[in-house]
């Protein structure tokens, strides 16, 4: 399979990115420096698969077939996709922002020559969240690259990035890709049956992440039916506090779920390269390092929380969104084809103005808790207003 495959729904994109490997080709050093864009921004809404675009532009660039840039198969396409690619730096935090202390080291990095492969790679995802004191650090280092050094950022949008680092990088945007391409990979890669692949795909809404858990963790199904089934158990302001709580629980289950087994296997790695024996005594000297790692993996725990939430909202707004579907008779699918039943009721029982503002207050709930209100403050208020009205 192609490192281009996974790069679902995305023919434009692909079709830019694929010229500039075979640009970046060129026989001397000097021809490969002027013919490659040494800063690219990569961006599309959440689920649209930037951090998959892009992992598969550094593994072709890298690619040591030279029939087939990309091939997916040489080391080099395997390691980059991987992460484990010597010349392909995959940058993230965990944090609200990127800190300045985290910026630095890359700059220096980024000047250093490649140790193998043909392109130093700085991939940068979440490029968004930096202050502008951290994006001038950044801008220096994109403003006069090593000839062999590439940066790929990724961002939702274009305007979630300065101007002055927009203006250096040239920009490819992704689309939300349809559901029947994301259908089409689950089947051809992961093995799904092609129906429940349509299901996952349709209700995560082309996320191609959460199609594949949708599809293969019945866990994962089960907590979003029960998510789903919320707002037509909500009679008054008491179930709606009630079920504010019930939804930050299923939210930490959730990201605990999704954060627990790495958190183990980090501490283990740390304490492997200390030299320590699990569950043994520490020195003095190294509890510390376990208490930052330990500190880190508690803010991490928080932000995945915060996402799952957020991804929670995203549900829920596409359940209001089929209620409208069915209460104007539109000719177009539903997205929760399994939860068609609560669709069908919540349509029956609510007018189409009500369903908007219903929409409207979750978006205000999204809103709160990326302006970080206590999140079951956001969600108590978020559920009373999709409570019945008479
Ligand atoms: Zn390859």
């Amino acid at each position: 399979m192609s490192v281009w495959d996974q790069v679902v729904g995305q023919d434009q994109v692909v079709a830019t990115l694929r010229a500039a490997v075979d640009a970046s080709r060129a026989a001397t050093d000097e021809a490969a420096a002027r013919a490659m864009t040494h800063a690219w921004l990569i961006t599309g809404p959440p689920g649209s698969g930037r951090s998959v675009a892009a992992r598969a532009f550094a593994a072709a660039l890298q690619c040591t077939d030279p029939d087939e840039p990309g091939c997916g198969r040489c080391q080099a396409c395997t390691t980059a996709l991987a992460g484990t690619h010597a010349d392909v730096a995959l940058v993230g935090t965990e944090k609200v922002v990127f800190s300045i202390d985290e910026i630095r080291p890359l700059v220096s990095q980024a000047q250093r020559s490649p140790a193998q492969g043909h392109w130093r790679v700085m991939l940068m995802e979440d490029a968004d969240r930096m202050v502008e004191r951290t994006s001038n650090v950044l801008l220096k280092a994109i403003e006069e690259p090593p000839p062999r050094t590439v940066w790929l950022l990724c961002a939702p949008s274009p305007e979630d990035v300065l101007t002055t680092i927009r203006s250096r990088c040239r920009a490819v945007h992704l689309r939300v890709p349809d559901p029947r391409a994301v259908a089409d990979l689950l089947v051809r890669r992961d093995g799904v049956d092609p129906q429940v692949a349509l299901t996952a795909a349709r209700a995560a809404q082309s996320h191609v992440g959460l199609a594949r858990r949708l599809a293969r963790d019945p866990e994962a199904r089960e907590r979003r039916r029960r998510l789903l089934a919320v707002p037509t158990t909500i009679r008054g302001v008491g179930d709606a506090v009630l079920a504010a709580a019930q939804l930050i629980d299923l939210s930490a289950t959730d990201a605990k779920a999704a954060t627990e087994e790495r958190d183990a296997a980090e501490k283990a790695a740390l304490l492997r390269t200390l030299g320590a024996e699990a569950g043994a005594r520490l020195p003095p000297a190294l509890r510390g390092q376990v208490k930052q790692l330990e500190e880190d993996q508690k803010r991490r725990a928080t932000r995945a929380q915060r996402d799952v939430l957020d991804r929670a909202m995203v549900d829920l707004l596409s359940l209001y969104r089929d209620v409208l579907v069915v209460q104007l008779g539109a000719d177009v699918e539903l997205v929760n084809a399994d939860a068609a039943e609560q669709v069908r009721r919540l349509a029956a029982d609510s007018t189409p103005e009500q369903t908007v503002r219903r929409m409207d207050a979750v978006g205000v709930a999204r809103e709160r808790l990326a302006g970080n209100v206590a999140p079951l403050l956001a969600m108590e208020a978020m559920m009373i207003a999709l409570r019945p009205q008479a």
